[in-house]
């Protein structure tokens, strides 16, 4: 049993104690395919600690449902759900598990027709052909149980386009209803590129009327689009950084919809993401060879890099540089720009530095890594997995991270990084440009730099990048340890954000 002991804590801070209900559709850890499901497997848990409470929704998909049944202990409930599709009704029913760490309930939606997939939303690189649908009952789904289950809330907080009609069904929908007049609404947006877009006639699915079916509301240039819905009708609006919040509003990151977030500049503001200190943070990581701290890195981390050398078959030579990329393989990710700095040092018989890949995605990437490992083994290893363990080895055994992104809303990789005494490397963009300071004389001198960081999106800005860091790797030992220092010396978890959530729902419940 989690001890209660923070919960008049509200109180003394002067805050309201809230009933909040976050609706997900991943959340650590149950199912994820991404950091979205890292936050929302934190923040309800930070919230609670903090006084308030918290009630959670996601769906129940197959990789809960056929979990070894003590893992996430779910119970059934009596709870059924009739919820109106388009012109029938979907039967569903609610299954219910704790956050492990903490006393927040959470509430899996249930139906199997939807959910019960080897995907969360699709298989194969190809999205569900009936996403819309799954989403849409997922959302009246978490719409219904409040009634049901008299939740009471007084915000509800919606992530991405996968809940974005929720505020729409609460404002065109439910607001009549007395049980849900007075509930205020948060959507945050963890990437704006992934929008939910449906051709109009899934409108008819949502049953709202077809008049929300125009340019200002729910209709992006002819079709449905569920982010542009939650956009426009939530009370308010955050991203996951605050450089985020500022490049959505322009055409450059706005992913077309920078109008409707400049329309809403007021509500709209962007909170850094923490990350989970039970779970990323090398003096209790179970995962990892040797656990280490500020004070034994290292010890620690030169443990931790000669076993992963050895599980990725590379040269067993602790005096080289070791990079190491977790992440998905897609565009985003800054593929276009590792590839050829990737491959120009791998084919430089003077350059020892060593790569290790983890990540899934694009097929073409698949393809490519798996033939540049074939031809540099002992220099390149490739995991083209999902592998939890892999991602904290990595994270422990590097000394660099690489992280090029065009776009990158908050990244927890980089901070996870900093936390495991691994340099990042990273493209000065969103949340990357708000946690990672370049090494500069001027950073140096001022004890601030934590990593390095370029502007350019081109390879030779990276590879420009990656010399400095590794000169500094080899010939400055000081300065390196300087930075593995002020990273892992940094406050990366989610007390603050948790905080900054907090205030902001407070402004909204007491202005709705
Ligand atoms: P994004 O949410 O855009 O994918 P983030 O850096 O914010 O990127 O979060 C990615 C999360 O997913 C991190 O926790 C990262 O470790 C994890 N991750 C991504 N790909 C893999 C993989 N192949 N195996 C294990 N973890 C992964």
């Amino acid at each position: 049993m989690i001890g209660l002991l923070n919960k008049d804590d509200a109180f003394e801070r002067n805050q309201i104690r809230m009933k909040i209900i976050l609706a997900s559709s991943e959340i650590v850890p149950f199912a994820k395919t991404g950091g979205l499901a890292d936050v929302c497997g934190a923040l309800p848990r930070e919230l609670e600690k903090l006084g308030h409470e918290v009630s959670v929704f996601m769906p129940m998909y197959r990789c809960v449902k056929e979990s070894k049944s003590d893992k996430f202990n779910v119970e059934s409930t009596d709870h059924r759900l009739g919820i109106p599709i388009g012109n029938h009704v979907e039967e569903g029913r609610l299954a219910k598990a704790i956050i492990p760490g903490s006393n927040v309930t959470l509430w899996l939606v249930c139906h199997d027709e939807y959910f019960n997939r080897d995907g969360l939303y699709g298989e194969n690189g190809q999205d569900y052909q009936d996403n819309c649908e799954r989403f849409t009952f997922f959302s009246r789904s978490v719409m219904e149980s409040i009634r049901i289950l008299n939740l009471q809330p007084d915000l509800i907080h919606v992530n991405d386009w996968q809940t974005g009609l929720i505020p729409a069904l609460l404002k065109a929908e439910y607001h009549k209803n007395p049980v849900y007049e007075k509930i205020a609404s948060l959507m945050t947006v963890h990437n704006l590129a992934y929008q939910g877009s449906f051709v109009s006639e899934k409108m008819l699915l949502t049953g709202l009327d077809w008049k929300h079916f125009n340019y200002e509301e729910m209709e992006f240039y002819g079709r449905l689009n569920l982010l542009k819905t939650g956009l426009v009708f939530a009370d308010a609006i955050n991203t996951v950084s605050p450089t985020y919040a500022q490049e959505i509003q322009t055409p450059e990151q706005g992913c077309g919809l920078e109008s409707v977030l400049q329309h809403r500049a007021a509500d709209v503001s962007g909170i850094i993401n923490g990350i989970d200190g039970s779970d990323w943070n090398p003096a209790v990581d179970n995962l990892i060879a040797q656990k280490y701290d500020h004070d034994s890195w290292p010890a620690g981390k030169a443990a931790c890099k000669a076993e992963l050398q050895k599980l990725g078959r590379l040269h067993e030579n602790p005096d080289v540089p070791l990079i190491g990329i977790v992440g998905r393989l897609a565009t985003q990710k800054g593929w276009s720009l590792i590839l050829p700095v990737m491959r120009r040092w791998l084919a430089d018989p003077n350059n020892h530095a060593q790569w290790v890949v983890l990540g899934t995605g694009d097929p073409d990437y698949h393809v490519v890594l798996s033939t540049l490992q074939q031809q540099y083994a002992g220099k390149l290893s490739v995991t083209l997995d999902f592998s939890n363990q892999l991602a904290h080895q990595i994270e422990a055994g590097s000394d660099l991270f690489v992280m090029p992104s065009e776009y990158e809303p908050c990244g927890l990789n980089q901070m996870y990084s900093m936390a495991y005494g691994t340099v990042p490397v990273v493209r000065k963009t969103g949340g990357l440009a708000d946690t990672v300071v370049d090494a500069s004389l001027e950073t140096i001198g001022n004890g601030t730099t934590n990593g390095f960081s370029f502007t350019e999106f081109t390879p030779e800005a990276l590879e420009h990048t990656l010399h400095r860091a590794t000169r500094m790797y080899y010939e400055d030992k000081e300065c390196w340890r300087q930075l593995v220092n002020k990273g892992m010396s940094q406050d990366w978890s989610w007390t603050a954000s948790a905080k900054a959530y907090e205030s902001l729902y407070q402004r909204l419940v007491t202005k709705s």
